[in-house]
């Protein structure tokens, strides 16, 4: 077992998927590491950076697996840099953006370790710049709001309905994260503020081979996720910048306008 004091923790974003998308920061914290806690949306392919004598704990459920208590994360970091290891916490995107990073920090706090945070590219931004769009534009949008579909137990959530008039009134593009499984109530409240032509993508596996996307309308919506067989992981982004997308058809607008 290592010193007391030699022990320290990294919480490091490792992007959306693609391991190209890796800071140099997080390669380097990676290849030190001694212990690896690794999220379920961390791919594989960066842990090619890791040292072959690090031992590296899958946290996330995949394999059909359960997903292991946050508490139990929590203890596994803090004993192990207690030991004196190097606890290299990837996760997904951006571990300060949703994914309970925050927490993660508080609980190695109020252990006294101090925890370096490298910042990964969250899955939000990596979505639209796939399809070669901006989340803002002069144009069309002062400013994004990244916002999560899914609610923490015993909390109410999001109000859409207010989010929608604010976002239409302030011209700001929504990035909304989690939002597949309740998509049907996402898509009721956001359109009694914004217009029923708004357009949206929906992407799937940001930045991976994997990748699928749907390009559609807000009225469109749901049918189009269930047509398109579009699942978890997806970034649905709501707002006038999905018209800069890539495949996008000025056609797609026109005919919802028609409909509307
Ligand atoms: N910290 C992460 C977000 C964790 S919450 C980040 O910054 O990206 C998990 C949600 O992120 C998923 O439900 C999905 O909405 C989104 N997500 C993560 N990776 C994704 C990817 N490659 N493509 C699309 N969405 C992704």
């Amino acid at each position: 077992m290592s010193t007391h004091t030699s022990g320290r923790c990294t919480l490091v974003g490792a992007g959306p998927g693609d391991p190209e998308l890796l800071t140099l920061k997080a390669v380097r914290a990676i290849a030190s590491a001694t212990v690896l806690l690794v999220d379920d949306l961390v791919n594989d392919a960066v842990l090619a950076h890791a040292s072959p004598t690090a031992r590296i704990v899958h946290v996330g459920k995949r394999g059909g697996c359960k997903s292991t208590p946050q508490a139990f994360i929590d203890k596994l970091m803090i004993t192990a840099v207690q030991e004196g290891e190097h606890v290299v916490r990837l996760k997904g995107g951006d571990p300060f953006i949703f994914g309970r990073g925050g927490e993660e920090v508080e609980h190695l706090r109020a252990a006294g370790i101090e925890v370096e945070v490298v910042n990964g590219i969250t899955s939000g931004l990596a979505g639209m710049s796939s399809l070669g769009a901006p989340l803002t534009h002069r144009e069309h949008a002062h400013g994004v709001v990244f916002v999560t579909g899914h609610a923490k137990p015993g909390d109410t959530g999001t109000d859409w309905v207010q989010l929608a008039h604010t976002a239409h009134q302030a011209k700001l593009t929504l990035v909304i994260y989690m939002g597949v499984s309740s998509l049907a109530h996402i898509c009721q409240g956001l359109l009694s503020g914004l217009p029923a032509h708004t357009p949206v993508a929906v992407v799937q596996n940001a930045s991976l081979p994997t990748q699928r996307q749907a390009l559609t309308t807000l009225e469109g919506l749901v049918a189009t996720v269930q047509n398109e067989d579009l699942h978890s992981p997806s970034i649905i982004v709501v707002g006038d910048v999905v018209q800069g997308a890539r495949a996008w058809q000025p056609q797609d607008l026109d005919a919802a306008q028609r409909q509307a």
